[in-house]
């Protein structure tokens, strides 16, 4: 489970994320609205915990932005007990808020509950063309016929499969794949899709998988 902390005082940033890592969460903490922005568009979350009054872009712009692009559970942490602050954060699609300062174990008991309510169902079967996946079986075929594929090669054409028609990032199919962080080096999705291209593409008319020059991969039937 990974959490999203957007927090910019350092002593509150330290205490969430010492003590969310020690509860075995994985967590990013990033101090600023643009760092945050930059996170939310290119990495996944299972949660966002974010503070409201912050440097470059507040809580509020940043809850809009995560609206827009998906259903992540938000908690959002407010100083102030003030009723119109909850009401307009929960108003713009947040989950659940704390007023500062709040107990750890308060904290723990929210971050539970948010992360119990949203089980992202996945799919278990996908079709494009005459490509299908049986997640749960582990089986890829074309035209009918078995492909035999690594867990990685496994684990990124189900990323494709599920979004499909989107153009994914370099940096974005890193952090799903290998759980690479941030500035790692993205070569290695370009030989991993090359490989999966290899076999999935190579042998057969119709290409599924193509790339977008300077934004990354895109996986659709454009016959
Ligand atoms: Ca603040």
């Amino acid at each position: 489970m990974r959490i999203l902390i957007v927090e910019d005082e350092q002593k509150t940033a330290d205490y969430l994320s010492r003590g969310l890592g020690e509860s075995g969460y994985a967590v990013e903490v990033v101090r600023d609205g643009y760092d945050a922005q930059h996170y939310i568009e290119e990495y996944e979350f299972d949660l966002i915990i974010l503070d409201v009054m912050l440097p470059g872009l507040d809580g509020w712009q940043l809850l809009q932005m995560v609206r827009q692009r998906s259903q992540v559970p938000v908690l959002f942490l407010t100083a102030r007990d003030a009723v119109e602050y909850r009401v307009k954060g929960l108003e713009l699609g947040a989950d659940d808020y704390l007023v500062k300062p709040f107990s750890f174990v308060e904290l723990l008991a929210r971050v539970r509950t948010l992360l119990r309510r949203s089980p992202p169902r996945e799919r278990e079967h996908f079709r494009v063309a005459d490509l299908a996946m049986d997640v749960l079986r582990r089986r890829v075929t074309r035209q009918g016929e078995r492909l035999a594929l690594t867990n990685k090669e496994f684990a990124l054409l189900e990323l494709f499969l599920d979004r499909e028609g989107e153009v994914l990032s370099r940096t974005y199919i890193a952090s799903r794949v290998w759980q690479m962080n941030f500035d790692s080096d993205t070569n290695v999705v370009e030989v991993a899709v090359r490989r999966l291209r290899a076999k999935v593409d190579d042998p057969f008319p119709t290409k599924l998988i193509h790339t977008e020059r300077g934004m990354g991969y895109v996986l659709e039937d454009r016959s």
